[in-house]
C-alpha cells in the first residue's frame, strides 16, 4: 500500500480541541455557552446514532445541546412551529434538523425556516448564497472539514486539478465552492458525465461523493492523487466508502478511510459552527 492514510479522527480531534478553548473563551466574555438544537423527526436508525454523536460531541466541548425528538406523523406545520420558537429562543445559537426527514414533509421548506444566522448545517440559501460569493460565514461542515484537513494535512490545493463526482447540495456543490475559493481548477461530475474514469484521473484532488459502494477504483485514479472519500454505505454489517480502499490505496499519494475519514471532520465542523452562530449571534 502506497498511499498516505488520512486519520480523519486525528484531525477532529485537533479540530474539536480548538474549538473546546475557544468555546471557554466565549464562555468568560459573554457568561453562556454556545447552544445547539437537533431536531429529529421519526425513526431512521442511522440518523440516530449520527444525532447521539453530535450531542455527545458538544458536551464533551462544552456546548450546551439539547435534542428534540419529534414522531414520525409530526405535520409540517408543527415542525416549522417547533423551528420558529429555536428562531426566537436567545440561548439557541444553532439549529439543525436531521435529514432526511419524512417523506410528506418538504425538507426545502424547513430548511429555508431556520434563520440564516442559526444555520449551522449552512444550508439556507442565504448562506448558499454567501458560500457562492466568496463569503464563508456558516459553511456546510463535510465539505468544510474536507478543507480543514487539507491544509492541516499540507495538501495544496492552490492550481491543482479537482475532480468531485457528486453535486449535491450538501457535498458536491459546496465542495467545487470551497475548492474554487482556494484556487483550485474544479470540475463536478455527476450520473450523466461521459467518460467518467477519464475525468477523475485528471484530478490531483479526488473528490467522491456519490453513495454507491466501492465504486471509485484504481482506473480512475490519478497516481499519487489526494482521495477523498465522502461515502458511508453500509453493506451486509459493514460500512465501506465510495472508494475501493484496498485498490485505489496502491496508488493513491494520500487517501481517506472509511471509517474514520470525513464522518469525524463532519462533526468537529459542526461544533465549529456552532460557536461561529454564537459569535456571529453575540456581535
Ligand atoms: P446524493 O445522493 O444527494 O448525491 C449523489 C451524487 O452522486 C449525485 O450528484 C449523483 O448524480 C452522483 N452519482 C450517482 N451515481 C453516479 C454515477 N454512477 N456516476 C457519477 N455520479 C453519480 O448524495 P450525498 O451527496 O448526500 O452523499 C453522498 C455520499 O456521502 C453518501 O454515501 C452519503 O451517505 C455520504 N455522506 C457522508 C457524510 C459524512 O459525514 N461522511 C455527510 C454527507 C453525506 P446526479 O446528480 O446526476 O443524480
Amino acid at each position: 500500500m502506497a498511499a498516505h492514510i488520512l486519520s480523519g479522527n486525528a484531525i477532529a480531534l485537533k479540530l474539536t480541541e480548538r474549538v473546546k478553548e475557544n468555546v471557554e473563551d466565549f464562555k468568560a466574555v459573554h457568561g453562556i455557552a454556545p447552544g445547539l438544537t437537533v431536531v429529529i423527526v421519526g425513526e431512521d436508525p442511522a440518523s440516530k446514532v449520527y444525532v447521539g454523536r453530535k450531542h455527545k460531541a458538544c458536551l464533551d466541548t462544552g456546548i450546551n445541546s439539547e435534542v428534540i425528538r419529534l414522531p414520525e406523523t409530526t405535520a409540517e406545520e408543527e415542525l416549522l412551529a417547533t423551528i420558529d420558537r429555536l428562531n426566537a429562543d436567545a440561548a439557541v445559537h444553532g439549529i439543525l434538523v436531521q435529514l432526511p426527514v419524512p417523506r410528506h414533509i418538504n425538507a426545502e421548506k424547513v430548511l429555508e425556516r431556520i434563520r440564516p444566522d442559526k444555520d449551522v448545517d449552512g444550508f439556507h440559501p442565504m448562506n448558499v448564497g454567501n458560500l457562492c460569493v466568496g463569503k464563508e460565514h456558516l459553511v456546510p461542515c463535510t465539505p468544510y472539514g474536507i478543507i480543514k484537513m487539507l491544509e492541516l494535512e499540507g495538501i495544496a490545493i492552490e492550481g491543482k486539478r479537482a475532480v468531485i463526482i457528486g453535486r449535491s447540495n450538501i457535498v458536491g456543490k459546496p465542495m467545487a465552492m470551497l475548492l474554487l475559493a482556494r484556487n483550485a481548477t474544479v470540475t463536478v461530475c455527476h450520473s450523466r458525465t461521459k467518460d467518467l474514469a477519464e475525468v477523475c484521473r485528471q484530478g490531483d484532488i479526488l473528490v467522491a461523493a456519490i453513495g454507491k459502494p466501492e465504486f471509485v477504483t484504481r482506473d480512475m485514479v490519478k497516481p499519487g492523487a489526494t482521495v477523498i472519500d465522502v461515502g458511508i454505505n453500509r453493506v451486509g454489517d459493514k460500512l465501506v466508502g465510495d472508494v475501493n480502499f484496498g485498490d485505489v490505496a496502491e496508488i493513491a499519494g494520500h487517501i481517506t478511510p472509511v471509517p474514520g475519514g470525513v464522518g469525524p471532520l463532519t462533526i468537529a465542523m459542526l461544533l465549529h459552527n456552532t460557536l461561529k452562530a454564537a459569535e456571529i449571534q453575540r456581535m
